[in-house]
């Protein structure tokens, strides 16, 4: 074979050889890994930062004075007489209404007066009572663990202290919060119900998903003196006005504070990642 040809022929051979390789590293290639905050931001696995603004004391202040104008007064919508009424109302309202609930405690609590009376109960016994709240089987579980647990290592009192609270079965900080908050008094967090969750990221006073990092955040920002208020103002708030679907904006008194992305009516800029 002539030289010039075999030049050639080999060529070709190189080149369709090198374009095969580069197409499967193409193929085989995996996705970059994010490794910056900004990377990592853009690939949506880090919460974007708040904007310095969402944070500053003064326009806390606001929010917590607007709050105050539009629900003085406010309290736990959870009918109870006692410390174990309204643990076992707030075990109930997972999931469910507190008018659901407030339907369901009058007949149980007569039934049932007393810790002892739940504790003496298999959680079968209890089902049908509490059937219209939703997951009566699990809740009925949790209320006579709760109540074994408070007759068995807190004497039949409701204990008052959060590691305590946190020992009984079916409470985790939000509910053990509602009872240290609306019934002992006691400022220990912030109750981080559904409406907070929601309402504390559209206001852009956290970024995060998880309850107890949005407790945390709320924590930092909002005075000790203020954490029982806040969560019950916010879960009237969220219940009248910030609702989750068509939020009422226009009848907002925070509206010009709240940069919230579904907004249905604005004064102020939107930010994309406030929601
Ligand atoms: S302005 Fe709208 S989104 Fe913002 S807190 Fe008020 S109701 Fe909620």
């Amino acid at each position: 074979m002539p030289k010039a040809l075999r030049k050639t022929r080999k060529s070709t051979a190189t080149k369709s050889t090198s374009s095969k390789v580069a197409a499967k590293r193409r193929k085989s290639k995996k996705p970059r890994q994010p490794t910056t905050p900004v990377s990592r931001q853009r690939a949506g696995r880090v919460a974007s930062p708040l904007p310095a603004a969402a944070l500053k004391p003064e326009r806390i202040r606001q929010i917590l004075e607007r709050l105050d104008e539009r629900y003085p007064n406010v309290t736990c919508a959870l009918n109870h007489q006692s410390a174990w009424e309204l643990l076992v109302a707030t075990i109930l309202s997972a999931q469910c209404t507190d008018a659901t609930v407030n339907k369901v405690t009058p007949e149980l609590f007569k039934k049932y007066p007393t810790p002892a009376a739940f504790a003496a109960l298999k959680p079968e016994e209890l089902e049908p009572d509490i059937r219209p709240t939703g997951f009566f089987r699990n809740k009925s579980k949790s209320l006579v663990g709760a109540a074994k647990g408070v007759m068995q290592d807190f004497g039949g009192q409701v204990p008052d202290e959060m590691d305590q609270l946190l020992t009984l079965p079916g409470v985790a900080r939000k509910t053990a919060n509602v009872v240290l908050g609306t019934w002992f008094k006691k400022a220990v967090g912030v109750v981080v119900d559904t409406h907070v969750h929601r309402i504390s990221r559209r206001l852009e006073l956290t970024r995060s998903d998880n309850p107890k990092d949005i407790e945390q955040d709320l924590m930092k920002v909002i005075p000790p003196a203020k954490w029982i208020d806040f969560s019950h103002q916010i879960i009237h708030h969220g219940r009248a006005v910030c609702v989750a679907r068509k939020p009422k904006c226009a009848e907002c008194n925070l509206e010009n504070l709240c940069h919230a992305a579904d907004k249905t009516w604005s004064t102020v800029e939107i930010h994309k990642s406030a929601k």
